[in-house]
């Protein structure tokens, strides 16, 4: 194996499937064969050359990844060769002030696969071997894709400290946010989800959502009203990363609620009122990626309290990817989650 197919995004707008080498690892590396990897809004930012972290192309996509370790580096200390593995996508430094404190999401120097350097949108990609965990047997690759994004949701829903009894609003119904739901609602809290995608809706409600708003049709701050008597939700987690719904946020938080920035819109004209996060006493969190939290995910994951299952609505080869990017990329309705199965042809 010295070549690989791999879909390059060689500049913003477009992909190309090429061959290319197969990485060599660093010493603390391990080479992963990518059995399945799903995309991900910030894949298709960055398609679009509109990712803050994504700037250098050409660049092969791609970080919600699963596979087998096919090789290691001269110091790897990870699992052995053959191991079936989910990858927190990283690499960072151990040595800044985030990693030494043991915030390594927080690193100074942290670098993304699929961001920085090649993803996961080929055949084999690139690990620090500390970050592979193995999986059970009983898991597949398609679910063990989606520890990412559901370790995502489980440092998100950790930050809000979302526990029995709580009301937790949901902004978005995609991935991120239906992860969130399932994920404060494995934590014993009840969720209201929302979103303006009938098809998002549907999944919401087959994923388990306590409560499903339509945002194009009713006002979810008078379901959140009525719920609550009034009082609005002890927390509210924005993950459709729209500059709407952030601003949202404030008046469906509870006073001295909680609410986590999950989802991100890079626009520089956000607008909150900071006035209502002062006065009404409110935590306004943010959240990144995740740190320790694979060993949670992949419990939720292999004993079903997290199901992704429903999330996958689309497949495709290396081969269809390159071809229908553009298509993948306008994330049309009733796409939620992409599969990339880049061992099929
Ligand atoms: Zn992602
Ligand atoms: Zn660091």
């Amino acid at each position: 194996m010295s070549s690989m197919r791999a879909v390059v995004c060689l500049e913003p707008g477009r992909m190309e499937l090429q061959h290319v080498p197969v990485p060599e690892p660093a010493p603390d590396e391990v080479i992963v064969r990518v059995e399945a990897s799903g995309v991900c809004g910030s894949d298709i930012r960055g398609f679009h050359g509109r990712h803050p972290d994504i700037q250098d192309y050409p660049i092969i996509l791609g970080h919600e990844y699963a596979g087998t370790v096919v090789a290691l580096g001269s110091a790897a200390s990870g699992p052995p060769v053959g191991t079936r593995v989910a990858v927190e996508p990283l690499t960072v430094c151990g040595h800044c002030r985030g990693c030494i404190e043991g915030h390594y999401q927080l690193c100074d120097h942290l670098k993304l696969n699929g961001h920085h350097y090649e993803g996961s949108f080929c055949e084999f990609t690139r690990a620090q071997s500390v970050f592979c965990f193995p999986i059970p047997d009983a898991m597949s690759f398609r679910v063990a894709a989606f520890a990412e994004p559901v370790a995502v949701a489980v440092h998100a829903v950790k930050r809000s400290r979302a526990t029995v009894g709580d009301l937790v609003v949901v902004l978005g119904a995609g991935p991120i946010g239906n992860l969130c739901m399932q994920v404060a609602r494995a934590a014993g809290a009840r969720v209201l989800i929302s979103d303006v995608d009938p098809p998002k809706l549907e999944v919401a409600r087959a994923t388990g959502a306590d409560f499903v708003v339509n945002a194009a049709r009713e006002s979810v701050e008078d379901a959140v009203r009525d719920l609550t008597g009034g009082t609005g939700a002890d927390i509210v987690m924005e993950a459709a990363g729209v500059s709407a719904t952030l601003r949202q946020t404030v008046h469906l938080a509870r006073k001295g609620g909680t609410i986590v920035a999950v989802g991100f819109t890079a626009d520089e004209t956000d607008s909150i009122r900071l006035t209502d996060v002062t006065i009404r006493e409110l935590d306004f969190l943010g959240t990144v990626i995740y740190c320790r939290d694979y060993p949670a995910t992949l419990d939720l994951l292999s004993s079903g309290r997290v199901i992704t299952e429903p999330l996958v609505t689309h497949e495709y080869t290396l081969e269809a990817l390159a071809e229908q990017a553009a298509v993948v990329a306008s994330k049309p309705s009733g796409m939620i989650k992409p599969l990339i199965l880049p061992q099929q042809r």
